[in-house]
């Protein structure tokens, strides 16, 4: 396609997009405004098991990603007299797959080369000029 492509946010959203066009074939440059390597958050990503297998044939993540399978999920309400952990009242048959923030990012950034993701640059205007130019301001 050999498009030149900007992509605003060099997190998770914006290295998997950056993945999948480089493989199409175009030229991409990540901007992202911290200046800092990017932290670890929360309980961890979870996305569903055919969608994980999708992007493993295609490459986005190492064969031997770390991250755990999710079969199912039970749900428990208070009821001491039923056991410690309360009552289960529903298990929820899941099929899906649950990683760690920062080894999904890991292995999404590390297949962008560093000289198309730009640290410490925020995109603070886009002018759209005409059909083939768009002007970035940082
Ligand atoms: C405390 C906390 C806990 C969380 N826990 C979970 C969880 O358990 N499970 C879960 O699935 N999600 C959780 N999330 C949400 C989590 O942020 C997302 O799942 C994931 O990081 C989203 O990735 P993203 O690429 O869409 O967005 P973000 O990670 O938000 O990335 C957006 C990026 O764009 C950059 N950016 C924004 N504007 C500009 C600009 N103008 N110029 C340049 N760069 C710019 C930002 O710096 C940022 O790096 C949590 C979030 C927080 C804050």
């Amino acid at each position: 396609m050999n498009l030149r492509i900007g992509i605003i946010g060099g997190s998770i959203a914006g290295c998997i997009t950056a993945n999948t066009l480089q493989q199409m074939g175009c030229n991409v440059e990540i901007f992202e405004r911290s200046a800092t390597p990017l932290q670890s958050r929360g309980a961890g990503i979870i996305i569903p098991l055919d969608l994980f297998e999708q992007f493993k044939a295609e490459h986005l993540f190492d064969h031997n990603i770390q991250c755990h399978k999710i079969p199912s999920r039970s749900f428990f309400i208070k009821n001491t007299q039923h056991s410690q952990n309360g009552e289960c009242i529903w298990q929820q048959n899941v099929t899906a797959i649950s990683f760690h923030w920062s080894e999904l990012f890991a292995n999404l950034r590390r297949r962008i080369a560093n000289e198309h993701y730009h640290s410490g640059v925020e995109v603070t205007d886009i002018d759209i000029k005409d059909e083939k130019t768009t002007q970035l301001t940082f």
